[in-house]
This record gives structure tokens, C-alpha cells and sequence, in this order.
């Protein structure tokens, strides 16, 4: 069987849940046996978000092989168990840059260099790559922004071409619109959903199937003047009704038989009926939990929950598997001070120092790891937040009077965080971060392998600054245990401390790898200890 091609494109408004509509047709798809991979297209001229503001685009998802990716990358890897790559994400600025490149090495053989057929065609190269790796039966392509943008034009018309180019039996057009309901009215209106369906016309690009975000069930009738209006059976209109968990849509898709009609349109030879059994028990376990803990968690961009996605959807993950429900506490680390820590971390069961770059809020951390560490309250530090525990240690338990990091303090007398000799020269030729996947050797008997359970380990990275290897010595003097180190540079990546409950930091992002099927096991031994301290009696759901 050839790749199929499924094109998914958006209308009306942004925010539809694009990303999750996709991983969730991936999910229904991959659960009847084919292989899948979800390919996210992002019509800005960044090359990649690494430099954007989390406030502005949220999380930074990193792939093993050190991409810095759309945050919709998480959703794929986490709703479909796979793994992604820099092929996964591609944006304008990428595309123009190759392109450029490209000319300037004189590739066009002196052609006038244009939007079309350069630009589609090196877009198109990036989809068709994927598929003919061999390895996919379906690449789903998620073309970012909504239809009628400008910069969007270039990706439409890519994926108008590749539906010619391919085949109409090989590729297949999918619209997410939005259907609104007025209040005043009582009625939910398919204006905008006509109005979003012609401007994807006049472009050429006809959509088979339309995904309908209602806020409550679309009626037949409503259903048949969507079909009437926008060209397509009955049967396409697919209502996406909103869920309270996202992992409730693929499910709702199935109901409204998204993966069927897409299976007989793209004529795909698979299962009759997807394996969701565990599926179905995850997103039971979600709705329906016995237990309940509150977790804080510490950041700077905590008004922006999209800044810290992976760690939520880890925190669920971990929660599915203890029967707890993890409320999140979002905690604004600048507002942090030794005087008020008390008021803002009281009730807490569990708390968790998120990664960051940048001085704001950082005294709000250490603040908040002294806390837990003296309170005994499970800890869990992620990149600058295991920074920030070793700060705090370094300072109130090894007497090093302002320890620091140097992205901090550069003259710091105790440069504890710091970037390492190696790692300097790099950095003057631009290579500026660790990113990806790196080794990490777990040290017998600490509570990082009773939660992995496996010597070696392999975590996600996106950092510049590191343990410094010339205070290990001093701080394990006084008691800080060093559990897991990356044995090719003899750097640490687990730091935690022994008689305390639970307080790990870790310089990796465990949070990248968690998946429904597979939880990360860091994240379920904290959510673990942590439920496992409350007295049955608080757990009040
Ligand atoms: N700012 C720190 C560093 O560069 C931590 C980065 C992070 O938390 N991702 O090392």
C-alpha cells in the first residue's frame, strides 16, 4: 500500500484544537494496525520557536534529535506513543532558508527564484520525504494557521498541487471550522463555516470531510445544511463537540465516525475495529478518579499554561496511573519571597520548580526549594528548577554564601551552575545549547532507579548551563546525591537528596517523553509518594 496523504486544514479562528483533532484520527488510525505520523507545517518565518517567547507560542517541544518543535508535536508523540523529529515540524522561515541557500549555491541554474514552484516545491519535498520513507501508511499534515491568512497561501497551494500530484485516491482534504452557537439567537450558525469553506475553494483546495468545533450537538438538520452548502455528504460532517479532557476526542471521533469515513474515502486496508482497550482505561481513569492531590507548580509563565503543556499532560499521565486527580496550583515564581512562601505554598502535597531561562522569578524558586526541602514536601525540579535545588543546597546546607549560577551571577565566588570548559568553545561558534537526547547512568540504590527501575536511561535536553563538576565533591559532602550522570562527559543529570520523602531535580526534560501508554515513571513515583503521604481522609473529590 502506497502513503496516503490526509491534509488538515483550519477556519474561522485559530485555537480550534487542530493539533489534537489530528493526534486523534492518528490515534484511531494507529489503533486499527496502520503506521502513522503526524507532520505540522507552521506558517512563520522563524526558523524554529527556540527563540520565540514562551508567552507568545508556549512550550518548545524537543525531539530526540535535538529539534526545537511546535508544542503539537507533544500532543502527537503523546497520543500515538511514536517518536518525532525535526521532518515532523516545518516552518516558512526554514523553508526560505533552504531555498535561499539553495540559490545561492547557484542550485536553479540561473531560473528567477519564486513562490511558485520553489517554495511549494521545497514544501512539498518535506511532506513527500516522509512518506517515502517507507515507513508510514498515512502521513497526517497539519497546515498551521487559518485558511485566508497570507502566509498561509504557499502551504495550500503546496498541498493543492501534492492532491494532483498524488492522486486523489492517495491524499485527502479534512476542514476544521468552527460552528458557534448564539445565545441570543438559540441557534448555531453555519455562516462562518460556508463563508470559511469558499475561501478554501477559491484557493482549490476542496475539503472531503468537514470537523465541526460546536459547543453542543449538531442536529441533522444543521448537519444537512453544512453538507448542502459546503459540497460534502452527511456523513463528512464530523461534530467535534468540546471535551473535558482532550484525550476524550479521539473517542468522540469514533462515535461520529471521523476514522471510517476516512478509511473508505482512502480506500486503507486495516483492522476493522481500533484496539482501544487501554485507551479506554487511561481516559477512564482520568474521568473517574478515587484520589486527589494538589501539586504547585512554580514557574515564570504560569498565566500562559501552554508554556509548561507537557508537564501538565505528564502530571495526568502519572495521575491515570495512581487514581489520583492532579489539580495544578499555578504559582507565580516572582511573586515569591521568604516572608510570604508559607501563605503561597500552603496546602500543597506536592511541588514542582519548571524549567525557564532568565533571572526573573528566580528568587521565587529558591525560596520555594528551600521550602519543600525543609518541609519535607515531595520535590520535583526540571532543568532550571534542578538548577535552582542545587543553588539552594550549595547555599543553606554547604555554607556557600550566594552560590550561584553564572547565567545568574557571572562572578559568583561559588559558580555551582556554570557552563563547562567544552561546552564554552561551542558556544563561540554559535552552537549555543545542549538539545536532544543524552545517556544518563543511574546510580544503584537512589531513588531515581527505584523510580526508572533501569541503569541507563535516555532524556531529552534543552540547556546551556550544567552542574559544575568542581563543586561535586563539596556537595555531596553535604548530602546532595548525585543519582544520574551522562557517563560520555562525566555530567550530572539527577541531583536528590536522602532523608526527605521525595526531592529529585533533574537537568533532562522527563516531561517530553511521557505518553498515555507509557507514563513517565519520574512522574509516577512523585505523583506516587505524594498521594501516598495525604491521609485517605483528604482526599476529598
Ligand atoms: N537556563 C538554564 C540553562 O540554560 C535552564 C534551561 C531550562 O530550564 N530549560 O541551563
Amino acid at each position: 500500500m502506497s502513503t496516503k496523504y490526509i491534509i488538515v486544514t483550519g477556519g474561522v479562528t485559530s485555537s480550534l484544537g487542530k493539533g489534537i483533532i489530528c493526534a486523534s484520527l492518528g490515534k484511531l488510525l494507529e489503533a486499527r494496525g496502520l503506521s502513522v505520523t503526524i507532520q505540522k507545517l507552521d506558517p512563520y518565518i522563524n526558523v524554529d520557536p527556540g527563540t520565540m517567547n514562551p508567552y507568545e507560542h508556549g512550550e518548545v517541544f524537543v525531539t530526540d534529535d535535538g529539534a526545537e518543535t511546535d508544542l503539537d508535536l507533544g500532543h502527537y508523540e503523546r497520543f500515538l506513543g511514536i517518536t518525532t523529529s525535526q521532518e515532523n515540524n516545518v516552518t516558512t522561515g526554514r523553508i526560505y532558508y533552504d531555498v535561499i541557500m539553495k540559490e545561492r549555491q547557484g542550485a536553479y541554474l540561473g531560473k528567477t527564484v519564486q513562490v511558485i514552484p520553489h517554495i511549494t516545491d521545497e514544501i512539498k519535498s518535506r511532506v513527500l520525504s516522509l512518506g517515502e520513507s517507507g515507513k508510514y501508511d498515512v502521513v497526517i499534515i497539519e497546515v498551521g494557521g487559518t485558511v485566508g491568512d497570507i502566509e498561509g497561501l504557499p502551504y495550500i497551494e503546496a498541498m493543492r498541487q501534492l492532491r494532483f500530484d498524488m492522486g486523489k485516491k492517495n491524499t485527502l482534504s479534512i476542514h476544521l471550522t468552527l460552528v458557534p452557537y448564539l445565545k441570543a439567537a438559540g441557534e448555531l450558525k453555519t455562516k462562518p463555516t460556508q463563508h470559511s469553506v469558499k475561501t478554501i475553494y477559491e484557493i482549490g483546495l476542496q475539503p472531503d470531510i468537514l470537523v465541526c468545533r460546536a459547543e453542543v450537538p449538531l442536529e441533522i438538520g444543521i448537519r444537512t445544511k453544512i453538507a448542502q452548502f459546503c459540497n460534502v455528504e452527511i456523513e463528512d460532517v464530523i461534530a467535534s463537540i468540546d471535551a473535558e479532557s482532550i484525550y476524550e476526542v479521539p473517542l468522540l471521533m469514533l462515535d461520529e465516525g471521523l476514522d471510517k469515513r476516512v478509511i473508505e474515502k482512502l480506500d486503507l486496508k486495516c483492522g476493522d475495529e481500533p484496539k482501544l482497550e487501554k485507551w479506554n482505561s487511561f481516559v477512564k481513569a482520568v474521568k473517574y478518579p478515587r484520589k486527589k492531590i494538589k501539586i504547585g507548580l512554580i514557574g515564570k509563565y504560569v498565566e500562559h499554561h501552554d508554556a509548561y503543556i507537557s508537564i501538565v499532560e505528564s502530571l495526568i499521565h502519572a495521575g491515570a496511573m495512581n487514581d489520583t486527580k492532579v489539580e495544578i496550583s499555578w504559582i507565580q515564581s516572582d511573586e515569591i519571597t521568604p516572608e510570604n512562601v508559607d501563605k503561597k505554598l500552603a496546602g500543597l502535597n506536592a511541588v514542582l520548580v519548571a524549567p525557564g531561562f532568565g533571572h526573573r522569578g528566580i528568587h521565587g524558586k529558591f525560596t520555594s526549594v528551600q521550602y519543600a526541602r525543609e518541609h519535607k514536601i515531595p520535590f520535583l525540579g526540571i532543568c532550571l528548577g534542578m538548577q535552582c535545588a542545587v543553588i539552594e543546597f550549595a547555599r543553606n546546607v554547604c555554607g556557600m554564601k550566594d552560590a550561584n549560577s553564572t547565567e545568574f551571577d557571572p562572578e559568583t565566588a561559588f559558580p555551582v551552575i556554570d557552563i563547562m570548559e567544552d561546552q564554552r568553545e561551542s558556544m563561540e561558534t554559535g552552537g549555543t545549547m545542549r538539545l536532544g537526547l543524552y545517556e544518563c547512568a543511574v546510580k544503584k540504590g537512589t531513588r531515581a532507579r527505584q523510580a526508572y527501575e533501569e541503569e541507563l536511561i535516555h532524556e531529552r535536553h534543552r540547556h546551556r548551563f550544567e552542574l559544575n563538576n568542581k563543586f561535586r565533591k563539596d556537595l555531596e559532602k553535604g548530602g546532595l546525591v548525585m543519582s544520574g550522570v551522562n557517563p560520555e562527559r562525566d555530567l550530572v543529570e539527577i541531583v536528590e537528596i536522602k532523608d526527605h520523602p521525595w526531592f529529585v531535580g533533574v537537568q533532562f526534560h522527563p516531561e517530553l517523553k511521557s505518553k498515555v501508554i507509557e507514563p513517565h515513571p519520574l512522574f509516577v513515583d512523585f505523583v506516587k509518594v505524594a498521594v501516598s503521604l495525604v491521609g485517605d481522609k483528604n482526599h476529598k473529590l
